[in-house]
């Protein structure tokens, strides 16, 4: 069950809004998916990643954004979870398309569409080499897709959990708001708590932490950064103890 000596086993946690245009009303790119997938055949085609993929679903819905328009909490969640699910399954379209093994494994069962997540099986899968796609979050109402992404890196002994964003990593300040923000290369978990620097939400940061699993946070946007990512190189912020 564990990872052979020559691959590393990573997480990559895409956000939904990773896979829609900006600007446009369509909720899935086609353009984008393929893309990623292209990046993630190049990686993959190493030999020297196992791969599980971890999709939000903000690009559709988000829970607690409903829920504070009125909905009920928990009925939100379901709905985002359930938004996870299209996009993990356009993300496998895409990579069988470019004959990439995959599987997606989904928290809530939909025989129909995805197998059931079942970590023993999905730990064979990524020792066989195929990519998983984890959908449906945790399954639970009340967690976000980040903590899913840190949960699975946790369960499937991962070596480190890949957050692709829309930054390039983790800053001392908003660099959105201060000019003199600097950019960690990388960065203690102890720091990030105590500078309230947020890389994840609290839940799935506390899980990398006391699980002993780096986080890095890059920007998915340059061209074949995914690669160098899921390959290891300096992409971003290193997030460790
Ligand atoms: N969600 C949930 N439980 C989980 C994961 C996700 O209830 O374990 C719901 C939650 O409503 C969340 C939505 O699914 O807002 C979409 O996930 P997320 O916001 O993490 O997606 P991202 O921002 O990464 O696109």
């Amino acid at each position: 069950s564990k990872t052979s000596e020559s691959r590393r086993r990573v997480i990559l946690k895409l956000s939904g809004e990773a896979l829609r245009e900006r600007g446009s009303t369509d909720n899935i790119s086609p353009e984008i998916v393929d893309r990623m997938a292209t990046e993630v055949k190049e990686s993959v085609a190493t030999g020297k990643v196992e791969l599980g993929i971890v999709v939000g679903g903000g690009n559709f819905w988000r829970g607690a954004a409903a829920s504070a328009r009125g909905m009920d909490r928990a009925t939100a969640d379901y709905v985002g979870m359930l938004a996870t699910v299209m996009n993990a399954l356009a993300l496998q379209g895409a990579l069988e398309d470019k004959g990439v093994p995959c599987v997606v494994q989904s928290a809530i069962e939909m025989k129909n569409v995805a197998e059931t997540f079942i970590r023993r099986k999905a730990d064979r899968h990524l020792s066989d080499g195929r990519v998983v796609i984890f959908a449906a979050g945790t399954g639970s109402p009340f967690f976000s897709t980040d903590t899913t992404a840190a949960l699975r890196a946790s369960e499937m002994g991962a070596n480190v959990v890949l957050k692709a964003t829309m930054v390039d990593g983790v800053y001392d300040s908003d660099p959105k708001k201060n000019p003199d923000a600097k950019r960690y290369d990388r960065v203690t978990y102890k720091e990030c708590l105590s500078r309230q620097l947020k890389v994840m939400d609290a839940t799935a940061f506390s899980l990398c932490m006391d699980n002993h699993i780096p986080i890095v946070i890059f920007d998915l946007a340059p061209e074949g950064n995914v690669v160098r990512a899921l390959l290891g190189e300096d992409v971003g912020t290193v997030v460790d103890a």
